[in-house]
């Protein structure tokens, strides 16, 4: 059985470890920094085999050379990017296998034009979304155009409701106050907003999250229901779901 860990980073980071539980071989998703993960395989006796990377920034990729330099992993990583030490870089639609797990890789632009997404089908199905998809968010524009960035949600709000969504941040709570704004009819946001406050007092992970969960409280997943679109109609454009998309995005930005 797959088992998947956070390993906090930088300031709001996650790293995620993949192991399988009899396996002392490791994969780790987007290392912004080594020294967290050496400290954890060093202590569970782990050695790192493999490392994933979702696009280019650097609090996902600045840990890859100290990690290559002590365990020398399989460095896998998306084309068209400009990541030092890949190993082996992919595509859309390309399978790639993990800790024995096939992974389908989902070329998702829009937060950069690198980014891409692993998805493993299969019980628990297993989503790495990198700055796509947040619980109750999702990444900023900084290299790609909002419609890239509303299709690649669009192809991940349709994977089963119940995968695991792993994001790159702990965003969470940012995001439900947005959300509260962004998606005021939405009775589950409240409710989810109080969890993610708790869980943070006890400074636990407010992730994974599902699919099912931001199909319930992403307002970016929500731009065709009424109450987002009226509540982005007071910001901006909201004549079709990209317009209605892009003023949330925009509105975010200054909320
Ligand atoms: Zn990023
Ligand atoms: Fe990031």
């Amino acid at each position: 059985m797959m088992s998947v860990t956070p390993i906090p980073a930088l300031s709001d980071n996650y790293i995620w470890l993949l192991r399988q539980d009899t396996s002392p071989n490791v994969c780790v998703v987007d290392p912004g920094e080594a020294a967290p993960v050496i400290e954890l395989l060093e202590r569970e006796g782990l050695t790192l085999t493999t490392i994933l990377i979702t696009h280019h920034h650097h609090d996902h990729t600045g840990g890859i050379e100290e990690l290559q330099k002590r365990y020398s992993p399989h460095v896998i990583g998306p084309k068209d990017s400009t990541i030092e030490g890949l190993d082996e870089v992919v595509g859309h639609g390309d399978e790639i296998r993990v800790m024995g797990r096939m992974f389908e890789v989902i070329a998702t632009p829009g937060h950069t034009l690198d980014h891409v997404s692993y998805f493993a089908a299969g019980i628990p199905a297993l989503l790495f979304c990198g700055d796509t998809l947040f619980c109750a968010g999702c990444g900023r524009l900084f290299e790609g155009e909002p419609a890239q960035m509303h299709a690649s949600l669009q192809t991940l709000a349709s994977l089963p409701e119940d995968t695991l969504v792993f994001g790159g941040h702990e965003y969470t709570k940012a995001n439900l106050t947005f959300a509260r704004a962004a998606d005021p009819d939405n009775k589950a946001i409240p409710n989810a907003l109080e969890e993610c406050e708790k869980a943070r007092a006890m400074d636990r992970p407010t992730l994974p999250s599902t699919i099912g969960r931001e199909l319930a409280i992403n307002p970016y997943l929500r731009v065709d229901t009424d109450s987002v679109r009226r509540a982005a109609g007071e910001q901006g454009p909201n004549g079709d779901d990209l317009a209605t998309f892009t003023t949330l995005r925009e509105w975010k930005n200054r909320f």
